[in-house]
């Protein structure tokens, strides 16, 4: 593999394939690295709001945006990333003892699941505390008692997947309501094998070979609940301080971008969860991510002294 790229994509979530399949339909020279393929929306185990595919499983949507990327000559590589400098010839980054360069960069690492933050919670892995749908095995959840932590769009997907084969199913929340999509809302006041338990917090796991129980505090009252399994999903946080040595970081730990998925260093692009766009739908981290794959286009082009119009259907000279 030759290491030079015109484009140097960072994540193979939603965001990163689809910038992917546009860099590469371009005729960019591009390059693809990622941890793992399909980031947030690989750990989904049913879609039904990305358009033009009815319902779909996660994974599957994933799998076929990374045909997709490949099919327009895009180059996919797995691995950690290390450091990523500015060098004279755009953006050097390193993967191991690899390293890659890219006329431009595009930032779409998305975000990583947010723990609890007990003391002990890695003991629990392989014992029966899931961060992801896709981690939990077929049929893991038949017959069982199941809580879902957290009070988001997330959380109550979660539940209402679980509701349909688990004996049954809490939701154990920190406030008083969800901020989850009313639809959802709705749904899980309907299912009967579902009870929610707000402003409750999360304090202990317990059991031996597996779990056997979640401790939680509620109106200062500590409870214990007997469950077999325990789904965390309370957000995620941002993978973007791997940036911070290049751009400014907003507040909350974003990527600050423009309406085309520019950020304020030439050559440097961003889309989907990494960045300060509020909506964190797969839909809108798509679309994003074929805007910076189009800017970092038209960057390029610039840089050869093509002037064109950025006409939708091709570059007009
Ligand atoms: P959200 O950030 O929306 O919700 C996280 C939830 O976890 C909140 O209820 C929050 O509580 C709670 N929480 C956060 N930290 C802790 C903690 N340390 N302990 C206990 N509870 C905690 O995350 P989601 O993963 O649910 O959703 C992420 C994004 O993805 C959202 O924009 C959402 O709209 C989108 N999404 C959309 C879906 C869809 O369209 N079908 C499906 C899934 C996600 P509090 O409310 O108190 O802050």
């Amino acid at each position: 593999m030759n290491d030079q790229f015109d484009v140097v994509i960072l994540g193979g979530g939603a965001a990163g394939l689809s910038a992917g399949t546009f860099a590469g339909r371009r005729g960019l020279k591009t390059l693809i690295i990622t941890k793992e393929v399909g980031g947030q929306t690989a750990s989904t185990l049913e879609i039904e709001n990305y358009p033009g595919v009815g319902r779909i499983e996660g994974p599957v949507l994933m799998a076929i945006m990374k045909e997709q990327a490949i099919q327009f000559g895009c180059q996919l590589i797995y691995g950690d990333i290390g450091v990523i400098s500015k060098s004279s010839d755009g953006f050097a980054v390193s993967v191991g003892e690899q390293q890659y360069v890219g006329t431009t960069l595009i930032a779409a690492c998305g975000k990583r699941p947010r723990l609890l933050g007990l003391s002990d919670e890695n003991k629990w892995l392989g014992k029966g505390i899931f961060y992801s749908s896709t981690d939990i095995p077929d049929g893991y959840a038949n017959g069982k008692v199941v809580a879902v932590v957290g009070g988001g769009s997330a959380a109550l997907e979660e539940a209402i997947l679980h509701s349909r084969t688990a004996k049954k199913v809490y939701i154990i929340h920190r406030r008083g309501s969800f901020r989850a999509e009313d639809i959802l809302v709705q749904q899980v006041k309907e299912i009967s094998n579902i009870e929610c338990i707000f402003h409750a917090e999360s304090t202990a796991i317990g059991g031996d070979d597996s779990i056997e129980s979640i401790t939680y505090v509620q109106d200062s009252n500590s409870h214990t609940l007997s469950l077999d399994m325990i789904c965390v999903k309370i957000g995620y946080d941002s993978d973007a301080t791997l940036f911070q040595s290049l751009v400014q970081l907003d507040n909350q730990g974003r990527i600050p971008i423009d309406r085309n998925a520019h950020t304020t260093i030439e050559g440097l692009f961003a889309a989907g969860d990494i960045t300060n766009v509020d909506f964190q739908q797969i839909v809108i981290s798509s679309g994003d991510g074929a805007k910076a794959a189009l800017s970092a286009f038209f960057y390029l082009m610039e840089k050869k002294g093509i002037k064109g119009t950025k006409a939708d259907w091709g570059y007009l000279v």
